[in-house]
């Protein structure tokens, strides 16, 4: 008999700054995702749907080739194999780390099963997916170079996956983890002076500023800038989110449990 979903699945992010070295092209972070794979397989949270990033595999060649501005030239066709090649080599290692700690993950590969249109997902077969929430698998999905219906190809990131996996399979929430606490009144790497959003409401979220100089209002940028945009969205279909450094142990494994941890929590309020 086929297992019945009764829980609404949570979907966890694993940042590409967290299970990679970003430092150096090509360099997982074993010890991260090891430690990361024990925590899940502990927390033993389903349904379970993952989403890592790319970090030191996909981003440089993705950047050397623009995969992100579309196809302009046949020279940039091999950077996009380049690209999903580099993803599907970190992929293999999340993947080997989640089954040898008993986790039933199948990995899902983006480039197969979603288009965007203009960078934003138009069509993503959703069937297997389900069929494997239903039976206890858990799909783990990545950030991808992906073919695009208006500029040709595109880079659909893990955030966005987030977003649109967790609203179109009614998720409950979103654990995002990072490399940093949470969401902070600035980027915590420049400015020392950054302090921790511990709680935040789809308004606050709204009217977050960003690269406003001088001023006193929350400076969001960079990779943390792309994630509260996909995060408003998820909030928005009154999906619970936190935010959690994933490079701190336990972290993540508490917030799986919903027990009490350090990080931002972001709720429509
Ligand atoms: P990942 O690779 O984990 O998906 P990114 O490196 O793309 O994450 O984005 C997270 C980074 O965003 C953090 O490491 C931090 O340096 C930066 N950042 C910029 N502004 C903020 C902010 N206001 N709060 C927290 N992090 C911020």
């Amino acid at each position: 008999m086929v297992r019945r979903m009764s829980v609404k699945p949570t979907v966890l992010k694993l940042g590409g700054s967290v299970i990679t070295d970003k430092e150096k092209p090509l360099t997982p972070n074993l010890k991260a995702i090891e430690r990361l794979a024990g925590e899940i397989s502990r927390a033993k949270v389903s349904p379970l749907i993952l989403v890592h990033g790319g970090g030191s595999f996909g981003h440089p060649i993705a950047e050397r080739y623009d995969i992100a501005g579309g196809y302009a030239d046949p020279s940039q066709i091999l950077g996009f194999s380049q690209t999903h090649l580099a993803m599907t080599l970190l992929n293999s290692w999340v993947m080997e780390a989640l089954i040898s700690h008993n986790i039933a993950a199948v990995e899902v590969h983006p480039s197969s099963c979603a288009v965007t249109k203009a960078g934003r997902i138009a069509n993503m077969e959703l069937e297997p997916l389900k069929k494997m929430l239903k039976l206890g698998f858990v799909p783990v999905l990545y950030g991808d170079a992906v073919l695009d219906s208006e500029k040709g190809f595109a880079i659909l990131s893990g955030d966005q996956l987030v977003s649109s996996l967790a609203i179109a399979l009614g998720a409950s929430r979103i654990i995002m983890g990072a490399d940093v606490d949470g969401l902070y009144t600035a980027d915590p790497k420049a400015d020392s002076s950054a302090q921790l959003i511990s709680h935040l409401t789809l308004e606050e979220l709204k009217s977050l500023k960003h690269r406003i100089e001088g001023s006193k209002a929350t400076d969001v940028t960079g990779g943390m800038l792309g994630k509260m945009h996909e995060v408003k969205l998820a909030i928005e279909n009154d999906i619970e989110t936190v935010i959690v450094n994933a490079t701190k142990p336990l972290r993540v494994y508490k917030a799986l449990k919903g027990e009490k941890v350090t990080g931002t929590i972001i709720e429509k309020g």
